[in-house]
């Protein structure tokens, strides 16, 4: 007999098109989930945002996921604004703001911007995500170094990624192992540190005064994300450096309307020279679509709201105390937060989906977080507050979170 008659016939080659979607057809995770009735994303919201939602089918949830710190989505003043901004410029720039996309309220936004977190000039952007991909692909370059906490934004880590200079990674709010990194670095190449001022899933504060030190020690810039800062911490909202008082010493300062400022887009503030070279070399602004005037419009009413009516900051966090004090009486383990952003960590990632079924069920929407984005046994449910929850939904909150929580065992 011949040799290969027992032989399996190899599997036919695939080809370069069936090996490009090969990742797609053996993926099962989320319809896994879907079919066990525990996918916890993309669930479809038919109310205004606010405090409350309704789910679709119906059914009215306590949100406890939302990014609009300051409450300000459904204000009748931004939305207002919007509309009269849809009324005035129409739907759409149609272009990006290097050619024909530069409206009157872009460019008067940045000056409000600029004027307060405390720099010379701002820039805006279609998005946050774009501004850190843009700002820091434009700023370093081949012989430069860029270094990263290692609990960064995803669009910061990508930011480094497409420059072409080097990435260093340090320990999160570790001051020996970033002073250890830039030890290790030629005393004459570019460096740029970047760190969440607050961080998005943790709720921890960078570390800024050491940062700072250490970076005029060892010659670095410094950019702050202040996504989850601005509106939230520093004078009236100004954000992280303002929060310590370094605001002169920074030299970017970043934040995306997505949040507080309960709008789409971002912006970059920082010396007038340094504004002006971004604006003609960060290709996330250059070839992208500026942002609309309806969220320009929304963002800079937001922005007045918050510097006519503190008291608002002040509830923020009333609030993220009671929860945070309330969360930990239960029993729960809520980290290093200090703002409010408040990761509750559950453990396995069954729990959690679980636990946020169970949650939805009983009327709260909270953020699960798995893995990637946190190590597998770390999973956690982000909690965020708003200075608009009143005292009776964080007590039904926390009456949920305790009942579904004990009902599995996480505490
Ligand atoms: N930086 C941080 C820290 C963020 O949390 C986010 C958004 N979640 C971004 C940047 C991106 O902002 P945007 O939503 O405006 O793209």
């Amino acid at each position: 007999m011949s040799e290969n008659i027992d032989t399996p016939a190899a599997a036919p080659a695939l080809t370069g098109k069936e090996r490009l979607f090969q990742k797609v057809s053996t993926y099962r995770v989320s319809k896994d989930a879907k079919e066990a009735g525990i996918y916890p994303f993309f669930r479809e919201i038919i109310s205004e945002m606010d405090t409350e939602v309704v789910l679709k089918g119906g059914h009215r949830v306590l949100m406890l996921g939302s990014n609009s710190y300051l409450g300000l989505t459904n204000h009748p003043e931004v939305k207002q604004a919007s509309q009269a901004a849809v009324e005035k410029y129409g739907s759409g720039c149609a272009g990006s703001r290097f050619l024909n996309g530069t409206l009157d309220i872009h460019e008067d936004l940045e000056a409000e911007l600029a004027e307060f977190v405390g720099k010379q000039a701002a820039i805006l952007f279609s998005t946050g995500f774009q501004v850190n991909l843009g700002v820091i692909s434009a700023m370093t370059g081949r012989h430069d170094h860029v270094l990263l906490d290692k609990l960064d934004h995803a669009s910061i880590v990508d930011g480094a990624r497409l420059s072409s200079a080097k990435v260093h990674r340090f320990s999160h709010n570790d001051m020996a192992d970033l002073e250890k990194v830039l030890k290790s670095l030629p005393a004459e190449d570019g460096k740029l540190i970047v760190v969440d001022g607050v961080f998005s899933m943790e709720g921890d504060i960078a570390r800024m005064p050491e940062i700072m030190d250490l970076a005029d020690r060892y010659s670095a810039a410094v950019m702050v994300d202040d996504a989850h800062a601005l509106g939230v911490l520093g004078r009236d909202g100004r954000g992280t450096a303002d929060h310590f008082g370094l605001t002169d010493r920074m030299d970017f300062i970043m934040a995306t309307f997505s949040k507080s400022l309960a709008s789409l887009g971002g912006f970059v503030a920082s010396d007038q020279d340094t504004i002006e070279y971004i604006k003609h070399h960060a290709r996330a602004l250059i070839f992208s679509a500026s942002m609309p005037p309806a969220s320009a419009a929304a963002a800079q009413a937001a922005l007045r709201i918050i510097k006519r009516e503190p008291e608002r900051i002040e509830r923020l966090w009333r609030n993220t105390k009671m929860m945070r004090e309330g969360l930990q009486a239960i029993g729960y383990n809520t980290g290093l937060s200090e703002t409010p952003v408040i990761p509750v960590y559950i453990g396995e990632v069954m729990n959690l989906a679980l636990m946020n079924k169970r949650l939805e069920e009983e009327g709260v929407f909270v953020n699960p977080v798995v893995p990637p984005a946190v190590p597998p046994t770390d999973c956690l449910v982000r909690i965020s507050l708003m200075a608009t929850h009143t005292r009776a939904q964080i007590e039904f909150g926390l009456e949920k979170m305790e009942k579904v929580g004990r009902e599995l065992g996480v505490v």
